[in-house]
């Protein structure tokens, strides 16, 4: 159980889907106990830690801002290396959104199957809940809960026929996100774009990136899966929680819930210690742990990480 980073850089372009402004990502190794950082290269390199201190304006997608730096629509990326178990990465950007691509996870699972992941050479922490917490908004709620496992189960339930109430649960690791939550992809009703619009929203939005339903279809058909809605707003809630900053052993609950929920979730879980713990152990905790984590404690810091 040791940290991790791409083996390789991997670059993708597009446009951002709020703001509609193009911009160039590119994935970069980054040593251990880094975590996930952003880096606007086209303001000097600011950094912005994908981390729930950071979380801004959250609406229709999720914002990180630091010091009036802005970044936009982090949760599908996010999602994906959270998901790939990658602790330590480098995301240089050039604009104030990451691109929404097909508006799904796999573009990303694509480019981190270029990237390659390499472990590193200090044992990797987790955060293990140890009592549950839960945010609830009128029929909205979301929980955490202790588990030696991340998992996550999402209820959705939309007025729409070819929506109506979705469930899905999964145990999270890279294989279940590939097949199960990757490909779902955005989704956004044809009533609800001209408002969108005027709120100066989805102005990068197109017919390639979201799914648009109709009052009884959906205007770009096939769907992926049935239930692409439901898979959608799981990944999503994966790429919310990545914001932890850390691996979860925990299962999370959430029901009509969405980004403003989620990330409460994160920032009342960050800001009181006594709902958690960190670990070096994927395990409960032994009578080994001890030696382990005195092993680790001793090891220098490895440049080469
Ligand atoms: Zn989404």
């Amino acid at each position: 159980m040791f940290q991790t980073t791409i083996t390789r850089e991997a670059s993708v372009e597009g446009v951002g889907l709020h703001t509609g402004v193009y911009g160039h990502l590119r994935l970069v190794p980054a040593p251990a106990d880094t975590g996930v950082v952003f880096r606007r290269v086209d303001l000097d390199n600011f950094t912005i830690e994908a981390q729930g201190h950071n979380v801004a304006r959250v609406s229709y997608a999720t914002s990180l801002m630091k010091q009036g730096v802005l970044l936009s629509t982090t949760e599908h990326l996010l999602a994906a290396i959270y998901s790939c178990g990658i602790d330590n990465i480098f995301i240089d950007i050039d604009s104030i959104e990451v691109p929404i691509l097909d508006g799904s996870a796999e573009p990303f699972m694509q480019l981190l199957d270029h990237c390659g992941i390499r472990r590193l050479r200090r044992k990797r922490r987790f955060l293990r809940i140890l009592q549950p917490l839960e945010v609830v908004e009128g029929d909205r709620r979301i929980g955490i809960y202790p588990a030696d496992e991340f998992r996550v189960r999402c209820y959705v339930d939309f007025r729409h026929p070819l929506v109506g109430q979705q469930e899905i649960e999964i145990a999270v690791n890279s294989q279940t996100f590939r097949h199960l939550l990757s490909r779902a992809r955005t989704f956004c009703f044809e009533r609800d774009i001209t408002p969108l619009r005027e709120m100066g929203l989805i102005r990068g939005g197109s017919l390639e990136n979201a799914i648009v339903l109709t009052e009884d279809g959906v205007m770009n058909g096939p769907l992926r899966f049935p239930d692409e809605f439901g898979r959608h707003k799981a990944l999503d809630l994966i790429g919310d929680l990545a914001l932890i900053g850390m691996p979860l052993l925990a299962r999370v609950e959430a029901h009509k819930a969405g980004h403003a929920l989620h990330t409460q979730l994160v920032s009342r879980l960050l800001a009181d210690s006594s709902f958690w713990t960190v670990t070096t152990a994927a395990e409960p905790v032994s009578a080994h742990e001890a030696p382990f984590h005195e092993a680790e404690v001793a090891h220098p810091p490895a440049a080469a990480d």
